[in-house]
């Protein structure tokens, strides 16, 4: 999905949705909590369904792509693998509490921080801020919607695919914009920075977010573009309006020190 707006200024910032704009590890460890809760009732172990529950989530992600049913059905299956090695018989109420529980995920409403919405206002008054954001294509426009944020963005790309090289780089064409006068800002290592910082953008990541096992998946940074850690969304655009001052008060050949 796409959306856009008239464009403005010559810096483009590429901004990530989930865990960056807006928060969903809570949700996530909401419906964990609850679910290991009702494994427990049972009889059986909590920390056996959620290691489980991990692992075939991270296994479903090429397959179902962050669909909404993704999340849930892992949760599901980490259940009948559970009853499968004990050779017990699935609860059926049980397992439709499950689903009811993880799909309370994708209808709770997402926390979008005050500061970043201030921050997104101010970085806008020079910048074209692009959304590209993967995951269900309904369930991001929901939050979107939510957060109140499709006006303080310039366009928004919604992907099912893995961002890349390639993502990123169509995007500096599409705005005519220079790698390096443009920034990513994320907080997955392997999605957000690995594959901007290759394309030769400046990068920003927010290493305090906590994110899920596959976004903590090795991620192999290959160019030699600086990449900086911040804690918030709003440290990050401070670093962006911070850096772009000193591009702009210093000569053109100063700024090698600086990328
Ligand atoms: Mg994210």
């Amino acid at each position: 999905m796409k959306r856009g707006k008239a464009a403005k200024g010559s810096t483009l910032v590429i901004v990530d949705g989930d865990d960056t704009l807006w928060e969903t590890t809570h949700l996530y460890r909401n419906a964990k909590d609850a679910i290991s809760h009702l494994i427990e009732s049972a009889g059986l172990e909590g920390a056996e369904w959620r290691t489980a529950q991990e692992a075939i989530n991270v296994a479903l992600t090429e397959r179902m792509r962050l669909s909404s049913r993704q999340f849930p059905e892992s949760c599901v299956r980490a259940y009948l693998r559970m009853c499968r090695n004990r050779q017990i018989t699935p609860d059926p109420q049980l397992q439709a509490t499950i689903l009811e529980e993880a799909r309370r995920v994708f209808t709770t409403p997402v926390r979008i921080a005050p500061a970043t919405v201030r921050a997104l206002r101010e970085l806008g008054k020079s910048a074209k801020i692009v959304l590209l954001t993967k995951g269900d294509l309904a369930v991001q426009v929901q939050r979107l919607e939510e957060a109140g944020l499709s006006d303080l963005l310039d366009s928004i790309y919604i992907i099912r695919s893995e961002k890349s090289k390639e993502s990123f780089e169509a995007l500096l064409h599409a705005y005519g914009a220079r790698a390096e006068d443009s920034w990513s800002i994320g907080n997955s290592l392997p999605s957000d920075i690995a594959p901007a910082a290759a394309a030769g953008l400046q990068c920003i990541h927010l290493a305090g977010s906590a994110t899920w096992a596959y976004e903590n998946r090795p991620a192999l940074v290959t160019s030699s573009a600086r990449i900086r850690s911040v804690g918030s969304f709003s440290d990050a655009v401070s670093l962006v309006l911070r850096e772009r001052e000193l591009q702009s008060s210093s000569p053109r050949t100063g700024n090698e020190g600086l990328a």
